[in-house]
Protein backbone atom coordinates (compact mmCIF):
# COMPACT_ATOMS: atom_id res chain seq x y z
CA UNK A 1 0.00 0.00 0.00
CA UNK A 2 1.42 3.33 -1.16
CA UNK A 3 0.61 6.75 0.24
CA UNK A 4 1.78 10.47 -0.47
CA UNK A 5 3.00 12.42 2.04
CA UNK A 6 1.95 16.20 0.92
CA UNK A 7 4.18 17.72 2.86
CA UNK A 8 8.06 19.11 2.41
CA UNK A 9 8.65 19.18 5.87
CA UNK A 10 11.48 16.70 6.92
CA UNK A 11 10.42 16.74 10.48
CA UNK A 12 6.74 15.83 9.47
CA UNK A 13 8.01 13.05 7.18
CA UNK A 14 10.13 11.18 9.90
CA UNK A 15 6.75 11.55 12.66
CA UNK A 16 4.39 10.15 9.80
CA UNK A 17 7.03 7.76 8.78
CA UNK A 18 6.07 5.45 11.92
CA UNK A 19 3.00 4.27 10.03
CA UNK A 20 0.66 1.29 10.22
CA UNK A 21 2.66 -1.40 8.83
CA UNK A 22 2.71 -2.58 5.52
CA UNK A 23 2.49 1.58 4.24
CA UNK A 24 5.18 2.85 1.92
CA UNK A 25 5.32 6.57 1.96
CA UNK A 26 6.66 8.52 -0.39
CA UNK A 27 6.93 12.06 -0.57
CA UNK A 28 6.37 15.00 -2.78
CA UNK A 29 10.15 14.39 -4.03
CA UNK A 30 8.96 11.53 -6.16
CA UNK A 31 6.27 13.79 -7.72
CA UNK A 32 8.47 17.17 -8.63
CA UNK A 33 5.95 18.47 -11.13
CA UNK A 34 2.85 18.51 -8.01
CA UNK A 35 2.09 21.79 -6.77
CA UNK A 36 0.73 22.59 -3.42
CA UNK A 37 -2.05 25.04 -3.09
CA UNK A 38 -1.89 27.75 -0.93
CA UNK A 39 -2.93 27.58 2.57
CA UNK A 40 -5.95 29.79 2.05
CA UNK A 41 -8.87 28.24 4.10
CA UNK A 42 -10.56 29.28 7.02
CA UNK A 43 -9.76 26.12 8.89
CA UNK A 44 -7.23 23.23 9.42
CA UNK A 45 -9.20 20.93 8.08
CA UNK A 46 -10.14 22.94 4.71
CA UNK A 47 -6.23 23.52 4.70
CA UNK A 48 -5.34 19.96 5.33
CA UNK A 49 -7.98 18.56 3.11
CA UNK A 50 -7.24 20.76 -0.02
CA UNK A 51 -3.99 19.80 0.26
CA UNK A 52 -4.13 16.01 0.11
CA UNK A 53 -6.57 15.81 -2.17
CA UNK A 54 -4.88 18.14 -4.69
CA UNK A 55 -1.83 15.59 -4.09
CA UNK A 56 -4.10 12.30 -4.64
CA UNK A 57 -5.90 13.32 -8.15
CA UNK A 58 -1.85 14.65 -9.21
CA UNK A 59 -0.40 11.50 -7.89
CA UNK A 60 -3.36 8.87 -8.59
CA UNK A 61 -2.33 7.39 -4.77
CA UNK A 62 -3.82 7.78 -1.38
CA UNK A 63 -2.14 11.02 0.04
CA UNK A 64 -1.61 12.16 2.94
CA UNK A 65 -1.66 16.24 4.45
CA UNK A 66 -1.83 18.28 7.54
CA UNK A 67 -2.66 21.85 9.41
CA UNK A 68 -1.72 23.01 12.78
CA UNK A 69 -1.72 25.76 15.05
CA UNK A 70 -2.53 27.25 18.33
CA UNK A 71 -5.85 28.63 19.02
CA UNK A 72 -6.02 31.57 21.71
CA UNK A 73 -9.57 31.65 23.65
CA UNK A 74 -8.95 35.64 24.53
CA UNK A 75 -7.94 36.04 21.26
CA UNK A 76 -11.44 34.57 19.81
CA UNK A 77 -9.10 31.60 18.20
CA UNK A 78 -6.65 33.64 17.09
CA UNK A 79 -3.63 32.76 15.79
CA UNK A 80 -5.78 29.38 14.22
CA UNK A 81 -4.43 28.85 10.65
CA UNK A 82 -2.23 32.03 10.93
CA UNK A 83 -0.22 30.91 13.65
CA UNK A 84 3.00 30.71 11.44
CA UNK A 85 2.88 34.05 9.84
CA UNK A 86 1.10 35.68 12.70
CA UNK A 87 4.12 38.25 13.46
CA UNK A 88 4.10 38.69 9.44
CA UNK A 89 5.90 37.44 6.12
CA UNK A 90 9.03 38.10 8.12
CA UNK A 91 7.88 36.03 11.14
CA UNK A 92 9.92 33.56 13.33
CA UNK A 93 8.90 31.32 15.91
CA UNK A 94 10.23 34.17 18.12
CA UNK A 95 8.30 37.13 16.93
CA UNK A 96 5.22 35.15 16.95
CA UNK A 97 5.41 34.40 20.63
CA UNK A 98 6.54 38.08 21.53
CA UNK A 99 3.38 39.45 19.61
CA UNK A 100 1.50 36.91 21.34
CA UNK A 101 2.36 37.73 24.71
CA UNK A 102 2.33 41.37 23.94
CA UNK A 103 -1.32 41.05 22.90
CA UNK A 104 -2.30 39.29 25.82
CA UNK A 105 -0.90 41.78 28.19
CA UNK A 106 -2.59 42.35 31.71
CA UNK A 107 -4.83 39.16 30.66
CA UNK A 108 -5.03 36.79 34.22
CA UNK A 109 -4.57 33.32 34.20
CA UNK A 110 -7.74 32.36 34.26
CA UNK A 111 -8.32 34.34 30.72
CA UNK A 112 -5.17 32.65 28.93
CA UNK A 113 -6.89 29.29 27.93
CA UNK A 114 -5.42 27.82 24.56
CA UNK A 115 -5.23 25.10 22.71
CA UNK A 116 -2.55 23.86 19.80
CA UNK A 117 -4.35 21.54 17.05
CA UNK A 118 -3.79 19.57 14.24
CA UNK A 119 -6.52 17.86 11.74
CA UNK A 120 -4.32 15.25 9.05
CA UNK A 121 -6.21 14.42 6.04
CA UNK A 122 -6.16 11.46 3.96
CA UNK A 123 -7.49 11.97 0.87
CA UNK A 124 -7.79 9.10 -2.15
CA UNK A 125 -7.33 9.36 -5.73
CA UNK A 126 -10.56 9.68 -8.15
CA UNK A 127 -12.73 11.13 -5.96
CA UNK A 128 -12.85 8.44 -3.58
CA UNK A 129 -13.23 10.37 -0.09
CA UNK A 130 -11.31 12.26 1.65
CA UNK A 131 -11.37 11.34 6.09
CA UNK A 132 -10.01 13.79 8.71
CA UNK A 133 -8.71 12.96 11.91
CA UNK A 134 -7.63 15.72 14.73
CA UNK A 135 -6.03 15.92 18.41
CA UNK A 136 -6.01 18.88 20.34
CA UNK A 137 -3.48 19.78 23.31
CA UNK A 138 -4.86 21.98 25.92
CA UNK A 139 -3.14 24.60 28.30
CA UNK A 140 -2.31 28.11 28.92
CA UNK A 141 -0.10 30.81 27.23
CA UNK A 142 2.63 31.99 29.95
CA UNK A 143 3.67 35.69 30.96
CA UNK A 144 7.25 34.94 29.69
CA UNK A 145 8.46 32.12 27.49
CA UNK A 146 10.42 29.60 29.03
CA UNK A 147 12.72 26.43 28.04
CA UNK A 148 14.97 25.85 25.06
CA UNK A 149 12.77 22.58 23.17
CA UNK A 150 10.39 22.10 20.85
CA UNK A 151 9.98 25.16 17.57
CA UNK A 152 6.62 27.48 17.49
CA UNK A 153 4.69 28.60 20.63
CA UNK A 154 6.06 26.01 22.92
CA UNK A 155 7.91 28.46 25.17
CA UNK A 156 4.81 30.12 25.97
CA UNK A 157 2.42 27.04 26.72
CA UNK A 158 2.16 26.24 29.71
CA UNK A 159 1.00 22.74 30.65
CA UNK A 160 -0.65 22.60 34.13
CA UNK A 161 -0.65 18.49 34.20
CA UNK A 162 2.64 18.78 33.16
CA UNK A 163 3.75 21.86 35.47
CA UNK A 164 6.08 23.09 32.70
CA UNK A 165 6.12 25.03 29.16
CA UNK A 166 5.60 22.21 26.35
CA UNK A 167 9.61 24.16 25.56
CA UNK A 168 10.53 22.10 28.74
CA UNK A 169 9.34 19.08 27.37
CA UNK A 170 11.74 15.90 26.39
CA UNK A 171 11.13 15.37 22.62
CA UNK A 172 9.61 11.77 24.05
CA UNK A 173 7.17 13.46 26.35
CA UNK A 174 5.74 16.17 23.75
CA UNK A 175 5.62 13.11 21.62
CA UNK A 176 3.46 11.51 24.00
CA UNK A 177 1.20 14.03 24.27
CA UNK A 178 0.79 16.36 21.52
CA UNK A 179 -1.94 16.99 19.13
CA UNK A 180 -0.39 15.82 16.02
CA UNK A 181 0.54 12.68 18.14
CA UNK A 182 -2.86 11.89 19.09
CA UNK A 183 -4.02 12.63 14.94
CA UNK A 184 -1.29 10.66 13.92
CA UNK A 185 -3.01 7.71 16.21
CA UNK A 186 -6.56 8.31 14.71
CA UNK A 187 -5.12 7.43 11.46
CA UNK A 188 -2.91 4.78 12.04
CA UNK A 189 -6.15 3.20 13.84
CA UNK A 190 -7.86 3.81 10.60
CA UNK A 191 -5.46 2.40 8.18
CA UNK A 192 -4.72 -0.51 10.57
CA UNK A 193 -8.56 -1.26 10.37
CA UNK A 194 -8.66 -0.79 6.39
CA UNK A 195 -8.62 -3.37 4.12
CA UNK A 196 -10.30 -3.75 0.68
CA UNK A 197 -11.98 -1.16 -1.44
CA UNK A 198 -10.44 2.08 -0.95
CA UNK A 199 -7.10 0.78 -1.75
CA UNK A 200 -7.82 -1.26 -4.70
P1 LIG B 1 1.86 24.34 9.70
O1 LIG B 1 3.24 23.87 9.38
O2 LIG B 1 1.16 25.05 8.60
O3 LIG B 1 1.03 23.23 10.30
O4 LIG B 1 2.05 25.51 10.79
C1 LIG B 1 1.97 25.24 12.11
C2 LIG B 1 2.34 26.48 12.93
O5 LIG B 1 1.59 26.41 14.14
C3 LIG B 1 3.81 26.42 13.34
O6 LIG B 1 4.61 27.27 12.56
C4 LIG B 1 3.77 26.89 14.78
O7 LIG B 1 3.84 28.29 14.82
C5 LIG B 1 2.40 26.46 15.28
N1 LIG B 1 2.46 25.09 15.87
C6 LIG B 1 1.88 23.95 15.40
N2 LIG B 1 2.17 22.90 16.20
C7 LIG B 1 2.96 23.39 17.19
C8 LIG B 1 3.62 22.78 18.30
O8 LIG B 1 3.57 21.57 18.54
N3 LIG B 1 4.35 23.62 19.08
C9 LIG B 1 4.46 24.95 18.85
N4 LIG B 1 3.90 25.57 17.81
C10 LIG B 1 3.14 24.80 16.97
Amino acid sequence: MKIVLATRNRGKIREIEKLAPGVELLTLESFPGLKMPPETGLTFSENAVAKARIVAEGAGLPAIADDSGLEVDALGGRPGVFSARYAGADATDEKNYLKLLAEMKGIPMAGRSARFRCVIALAFPHGKGTFTFDGVLDGFITTEPKGENGFGYDPVFFLPEMGRTAAELTLEEKNAISHRAMALKKLRGFLADLKGPLFD
